[in-house]
This record gives structure tokens, C-alpha cells and sequence, in this order.
């Protein structure tokens, strides 16, 4: 039989921790979710290749954490001490609970809940006999774990209160979480060195609990009655121990013990398995949100990444602050206390949050630091929606679905002049490059269409299709918004009919393919079209490469330096970084120099997730970065792979009058097209 005080504890914790679990499910049960949907996701992931994916994210990321090797080395040490020591304890506690004799006669649940954390009963049936190897191997183990734990642990109190590597405020849930996490093995360890004291335990055995044992030879010397402290130091470290499991599902830093797997693992199920349900939710934010936005533990990573960060300073519009603002607000409203009193009105907070969520590029640059594997893009999208269900957002948001209300762009032009950019062409073919069927579409998108500034991208792109023999046509008029504007408003139901409407004159044109030159007409429709449609998409950088290939385009020799920006929406969102480069690298003579920040830890230009609307000036102020990041390469000119970059950087410079060649791939490559 076990420490009964301990065990009394621990059991009682249990029952607590229970209690806790049930009122976080009742917040996912108040989400939207769909039971088939969900088990079909589930089964989606354990039998097919996901479920290797899932074993290497959890042990190079979730152990090893891949993400953050080579970055903030002390903060790496910690967490993978951390994340080591703890599955390490846990599966050893169990395995020697099943496997060792001492244990013949202990009930299931003892086995379950005691065994493995405790080793006060070691000390003193084991002093009068030699310890097996099993019991040496486990003992070593343990001391081994704890002490990474307790010394990841330290770190993280380092780095939390004397280093303050966080711009996030600690709660006093989280100062007693650490205490408690922290202090459950400093205990622990003291207790096994008393034990080792009070049973006078031979050095033969002890040395295998070699924390302990070392300890033990420390205190020694001070002469305390170690027997009259032995049993109240174990009924305290059980003390410390329960209280440890009961707050696990109060405390968001324990509670993401749970979430974080939860996070990797649903990030692996398929969208659809997430899609509401048939009943009414009342709470419009599906599990996986809700999930994600619990592993938040404010660790503050993706703050000093983001751009918008860089120049507002506003750590409560960053990911971390939304996710802590919105969260509380949802648990105010949703959480279990609202099934007696009724959804709370919360519309105070609601109104003082109302821009935050918005205050963002969407560039999803903070996602790759993300220790919780949150799809921060994501979710901050669906908690955009959110605002907009409760009314609260920033109005312009509703200026954008008027417009594209009105005439299916969002710059406010007639619909029917969305190609009349070909006109300026010198010579435009008589039917405007508008033909009842072709192989490919190109899909122009409002920016290019109607922006003075960008109206070169299309005009080259026909010319450079026209050239190569492609059998292309232009929507025209029939060409609406993707409708990327109004998902990142928040506004993803308005959006879906924009999908449907462009998808079926892409259809009636016959064609097998669909070229973008707007990263983000390109990567709405790749996830819009994901459910069974064998449309081929392009974004133009992949067309143009694959013509290169093809042998369809030649080039002259162009001396030239030239630096390259990854648009957040063809490089993170959509993994196309080497198109481009390999466009520029197929020109003779032309030099790449890559900035600071290049591939998936490119800076955004401001220009996205509809910032310009809300907040112009900190739109421009992220160009103005990137302008000075681009002059640093000393590059004779940026190209990119996007109009809005363009727009975003070129407007400043003119502004400012900085004296900078911005340019588009594909201008770039007609301009050194041979013949
Ligand atoms: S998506 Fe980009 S702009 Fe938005 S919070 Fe993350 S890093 Fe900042
Ligand atoms: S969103 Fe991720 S990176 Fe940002 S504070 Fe939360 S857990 Fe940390």
C-alpha cells in the first residue's frame, strides 16, 4: 500500500481536474461542430499517411522542437527539456508500475495515479535488499526526467520574470502554475532524500536516485530528526502534486498540456471535418478554433516577428493579445456560467476590442513561431468573423461588401471595365483576348484589372501568353472579386458565392486550367477548389517556369542585380518560393541578392489582410520597412510576384520620393524576352 495522505491527494485532484475538463468540453460543445464530420476527420488522419506525419511533427517538433532550433538557444533548452522530462517521467512511472513486482497487489487506479509519481515506498521496502536492475534502470530514469523538468522549469522562470522574454503580463494563475510545476519536484526530490535518510538506506541502493541521493548527502550534516519529517514532507509534496493536476484544466499554461497535441492533431484532419453542423450552434467559432485559441499560452513568439508589431507596438493587437482578449470574452459569454445566467452581453469589451482582430496583414509569419501550432492566419480570421456576428468590427469592412455588392470589385469601377486595360495594348487582337472556350483562364483579379499602377502586370502577361501559342482567354466582365476581401473581412459566407459564380464561367469555358497573377486570387481559389475539382491552378510565376521549361520562352542577356520579395500569399500560404527565384535565375546576366528576410521569413509589405482599409498608416509604414530592407541589398531593383506588393511599395516610395525600381515578374520577363 501506497502513502494513503498522498494518495487521498492525488485522488481528490483527480475529481477536481475532472470538473475542470467537463466545463472547458462544455465550451467546445457550445462551438459548431458536425459528430460525422469530426469522426470521419479523426478516421482520416489514423489511417492514411497523416498518421507518420503526425508521429514526426510530434517527436522533431513537439519533442525536439525543429521550429525553434538554432533561434533563441535558451529558450529551445527549455522547451525540450521540458518536453522530454515530462512524457519521459509519465511513460516510465507507468511502464514500472506495470512491470515491477512491488506492485503485485496494488489496484488498477493506485497503479494508474500513484506509482508513477511516487517512489516513497522504494525507500523503505528496498533497504535490506539488493535492487534489481529493473529498479536501478527506473530510478536513474527518474531522477533523470525530473531534473530536466525541474530544470526546464528554472529556465522558463528565468526567462518569464528576470529576463521578462515575454511582453505578456503574467496572470496569478500563472505564477502559482509555475510555482506549482516547479515546486511538486523540488519537493519530491527532497522527499526521496529524506526517505533515503530516514530509512538509513545503503549507498548501494541510494546512489540510483542519484538527485536525491547527492541532496541527501547535503542535508545530512543538519541533523534533523529525519523520520518526524518524512511522512508530512511526502503528504505535502501530494498536497502539491494534486493541486498541480486539479488546475490543469484552469490555468492556460497547464491546460495546454492537452492542447497543444489536440492542436497538432486537428491541424491534420481536413476543413470539411470541422463545417457546422446541423443543429444551431450558439457559438460561432467551430472546435478547432476554440482548441487553438486554448493553446494559446501568451509565450509572446510571434511579437517581436510581426510587422505590424514592429511599427504600432500594440502587444494586444498581436496574435497573442487577440487570441487572450477574445478567448476571455468567449469563455464570458459561452462558458458554463452563461447556461444558468444566459449568454452575457458583452458588448462593452466587444466594442474595445473591435479593431484589434483587424489590426493585421494576415502574412502569417507569427504561425512559424508558434510553439502551439496554431494556424494563426486562421483562426484570426475566424475570430474576424466572430465580430462581425456580434456587430462589432471597423466599418470599412462594410464599405467593402457594398462595393462588391454593387460591381463585384472592390475598387468601386463598372463591372464591364474590368478588361479594358486591353485596350491600351497597341495592338489588341478584335476579341480582346475574350474567347468563348480555351485550355487556360486567366484570372486577372481587381487589383491588376483597375489600378493604373498594376495594369502593366496583365498587359504583359497576354502578351507573354500571346507569344508563347497559349490558348488563354480573359473572363472579362463575367470575372468577379475571388472574394479573398471579404474573407479576410470576416465575411467568408458573403464570399462563397463570389467562388461559385467564378467557377462556373471558368467552367463554361471549357477550360482544364486557371492562371493568377494576384497570390491571393491564386490561394483562395486552391483552397476553394480542394473538394473534387480537377481544374489544374497556376499561379503565373509556376506558368511562366513551366514554359521556360517547355523552351516556350527564351531570353536575352540582361546585366542586372535584382532582389526578390516573397508575397505572404504565394510564399507562406502557398510554399511557391522557388518558381520565381528560378524564373530570374533562368535570364543571363541577372545577378539575385536576397534580402534579410527571404522565403517563409520574408517581411510583409503592408499591403495585406485588408490593413490599408483600417489602419493606412501603419500599411505604409510596414512598406516604409521594406523599402529599407530592400535599399540594403543594394539591388538595382525588387521584384515580386504580386500587384498589391507593388501597390504597396511603390506608393510609398513615390510618396517619400524614394528613388526605387519596383517591378513584377512577369513585366520582367517580357521586358528580357527574346524576340
Ligand atoms: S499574421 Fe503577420 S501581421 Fe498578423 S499577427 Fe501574424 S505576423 Fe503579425
Ligand atoms: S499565438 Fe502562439 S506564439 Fe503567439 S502567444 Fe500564443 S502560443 Fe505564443
Amino acid at each position: 500500500m501506497g502513502h494513503p495522505l498522498f494518495v487521498i491527494f492525488f485522488m481528490l485532484g483527480a475529481i477536481v481536474f475532472v470538473v475542470g475538463l467537463l466545463l472547458r468540453l462544455f465550451l467546445y460543445w457550445q462551438g459548431q461542430w458536425d459528430w460525422k464530420a469530426l469522426v470521419k476527420g479523426v478516421l482520416s488522419v489514423f489511417f492514411s499517411v497523416k498518421i507518420l506525419k503526425l508521429v514526426e511533427i510530434t517527436l522533431m517538433d513537439g519533442i525536439l522542437q525543429r521550429k525553434i532550433f538554432g533561434q533563441d538557444k535558451l529558450r529551445w533548452l527549455m522547451k525540450v527539456l521540458i518536453m522530454v522530462g515530462y512524457p519521459g517521467i509519465l511513460i516510465a512511472g507507468h511502464l514500472k508500475a506495470d512491470v515491477m513486482p512491488q506492485f503485485e497487489g496494488y489496484s488498477f487506479l493506485l497503479r494508474v495515479f500513484y506509482a508513477p509519481f511516487c517512489d516513497f515506498y522504494f525507500f523503505r521496502d528496498l533497504t535490506s535488499m539488493s535492487p534489481s536492475l529493473s529498479d536501478g534502470v527506473f530510478a536513474i530514469l527518474f531522477d533523470l526526467f525530473g531534473g530536466m523538468i525541474l530544470a526546464g522549469e528554472l529556465i522558463a522562470v528565468y526567462r518569464r520574470f528576470i529576463a521578462k522574454a515575454t511582453p505578456f503580463k503574467s496572470s496569478l494563475g500563472d505564477i502559482v502554475a509555475v510555482n506549482l510545476l516547479g515546486g511538486w519536484f523540488i519537493l519530491r526530490f527532497f522527499c526521496e532524500a529524506i526517505s533515503i535518510l530516514t530509512y538509513s538506506v545503503p549507498n548501494s541502493v541510494a546512489q540510483y536516485w542519484f538527485i536525491s541521493f547527492g541532496l541527501s548527502k547535503i542535508i545530512a550534516p543538519l541533523g534533523i530528526p529525519w523520520s518526524s519529517i518524512n511522512y508530512p514532507l511526502w503528504s505535502t509534496a501530494g498536497l502539491f502534486l494534486a493541486a498541480l493536476v486539479a488546475f490543469i484544466p484552469y490555468n492556460k499554461k497547464l491546460w495546454h498540456i492537452i492542447t497543444i497535441p489536440a492542436v497538432m492533431f486537428v491541424e491534420l484532419m481536413p476543413p470539411k471535418a470541422f463545417q457546422p453542423g446541423v443543429r444551431k450552434a450558439p457559438l460561432p467559432l467551430s472546435v478547432k478554433e476554440l482548441i487553438s485559441l486554448d493553446a494559446c499560452v501568451k509565450c509572446g513568439s510571434c511579437v517581436e516577428v510581426c510587422p505590424v508589431y514592429t511599427q504600432n507596438k500594440q502587444v494586444e493587437a498581436t496574435m497573442g493579445g487577440v487570441f487572450t482578449s477574445l478567448k476571455s470574452i468567449v469563455k464570458k459569454t459561452y462558458g458554463f456560467p452563461g447556461m444558468f445566467l444566459g449568454p452575457k452581453n458583452n458588448q462593452e469589451a466587444l466594442k474595445e476590442y473591435s479593431d484589434h482582430p483587424y489590426l493585421c496583414t494576415l502574412c502569417g509569419r507569427c504561425a512559424l513561431e508558434c510553439p502551439a501550432f496554431i494556424d494563426t492566419k486562421q483562426v484570426r480570421t475566424a475570430l474576424r468573423g466572430f465580430m462581425v456576428e456580434k456587430g462589432s468590427y471597423p466599418q470599412p469592412m462594410d464599405q467593402l461588401a457594398e462595393t462588391l455588392q454593387k460591381v463585384r470589385n472592390i475598387i468601386g469601377e463598372p463591372s464591364e471595365d474590368r478588361a479594358a486595360w486591353v485596350q491600351a495594348l497597341g495592338e489588341p487582337p478584335k476579341d480582346m483576348f475574350q474567347r468563348e472556350r480555351a485550355r487556360v483562364v486567366y484570372f486577372t483579379g481587381c487589383v491588376a484589372s483597375y489600378f493604373p499602377m498594376t495594369k502593366r502586370i496583365p498587359q504583359s502577361f497576354v502578351q507573354i501568353l500571346d507569344k508563347a501559342g497559349v490558348d488563354f482567354t480573359l473572363l472579362g466582365g463575367e470575372e468577379w472579386c475571388c472574394g479573398f476581401p471579404l474573407i479576410a473581412a470576416g465575411m467568408k459566407k458573403k464570399a462563397e458565392s463570389y467562388m461559385e459564380h467564378n467557377l462556373e464561367k471558368v467552367k463554361e469555358k471549357g477550360a482544364e486550367s486557371v492562371v493568377f497573377a494576384c497570390p491571393s486570387c491564386y490561394h483562395t481559389w486552391t483552397e476553394a477548389c480542394q473538394a473534387g475539382n480537377h481544374l489544374q491552378l497556376f499561379h503565373s510565376t509556376q506558368f511562366l517556369k513551366k514554359m521556360i521549361d517547355e523552351g516556350k520562352i527564351r531570353f536575352k542577356e540582361k546585366m542586372t542585380k535584382v532582389t526578390y520579395h516573397d508575397p505572404c500569399d504565394l510564399g507562406r500560404a502557398s510554399g511557391v518560393y522557388e518558381a520565381p527565384r528560378e524564373i530570374l535565375r533562368a535570364i543571363p546576366g541577372v545577378e539575385l541578392v536576397e534580402m534579410e528576410g527571404n522565403r517563409d521569413r520574408c517581411k510583409c509589405c503592408g499591403g495585406g489582410g485588408n490593413l490599408e482599409m483600417v489602419r493606412p498608416d501603419l500599411s505604409a509604414a510596414m512598406a516604409q520597412a521594406k523599402i529599407e530592407e530592400i535599399k540594403a541589398t543594394g539591388a538595382d531593383m525588387v521584384i515580386t510576384a504580386c500587384q498589391q506588393c507593388i501597390r504597396s511599395i511603390q506608393s510609398n516610395a513615390r510618396r517619400k520620393k524614394i528613388p526605387i525600381v519596383v517591378m513584377d515578374i512577369i513585366e520582367f520577363v517580357l521586358k528580357n524576352m527574346n524576340g
